[in-house]
């Protein structure tokens, strides 16, 4: 295993043609598969520790000039829905700079989280959303994501719903299951279809790798 460690955390991070940003640390979920804590919050040489939630002006000083950059992707070691204003106050600012396409992934409790329905404020300014759902069986939901117990009750069912309203309100919706033992891909796959979404298959990191 490659341990090659940065000390100095990212609130930005480049990947392929993407810049990813790494708005907050705060999860209502503790997914099993979830490599943050077994690649102790680094990916890629990049440091995810946040030692704070960022603000807006800290994030853009971060990313710098983003002329190389195809997508900006909200998607670091936390759920970026608990910071709604930021990441719409990001979108526009990307925008501005040229960025064409902005995409959340998300473990897809947002309405939970901010005790309403966010998807028509979602597809206001974003372009993609990628939910992360990875089982089409309720019981192995819990099992695999762990909700905090606020969220535990009604996690499997508002994700659903909330899959459907991004299917209404985002251009893009993708289901990703990640590819783990027990889990029946092929029912993801129709629970995607569905909901009327888009399904892709993610593999499983187990192993840290730096580049
Ligand atoms: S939602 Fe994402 S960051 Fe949070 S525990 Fe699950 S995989 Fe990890």
């Amino acid at each position: 295993m490659n341990t090659k460690e940065s000390r100095t955390e990212s609130l930005v991070y480049a990947y392929k043609n993407g810049l990813y940003v790494n708005l907050t640390s705060q999860c209502p979920t503790a997914c099993t598969f979830c490599i943050k804590f077994s690649w102790k919050h680094q990916y890629r040489s990049h440091n995810l520790k946040l030692t704070h939630e960022p603000s807006v002006a800290e994030v853009l000083e971060a990313a710098g000039n983003v002329s190389c950059y195809q997508e900006v992707v909200f998607c670091g070691y936390g759920e970026s829905t608990y910071r709604m204003t930021e990441m719409r106050e990001l979108s526009d600012a990307f925008r501005q700079k040229g960025i064409g396409r902005v995409r959340l992934n998300t473990v897809g409790l947002g309405d939970l989280i901010n005790k309403r329905h966010i998807a028509p404020e979602l597809g206001s300014f974003l372009d993609s959303v990628c939910i992360s759902l990875n089982t089409a069986d309720p019981q192995q939901y819990i099992e695999l994501h762990r909700p905090l117990p606020a969220f535990r009750d009604k996690a499997f069912e508002s994700v659903q719903n909330f899959i459907r309203e991004c299917v209404t309100h985002v251009p893009e919706t993708v289901v990703t299951a990640t590819d783990l033992p027990g889990v029946d891909i092929e029912a993801v796959q129709r629970m995607a279809a569905s909901l009327g979404a888009q399904f892709r298959l993610r593999p499983y990191l187990d192993n840290y790798e730096s580049m």
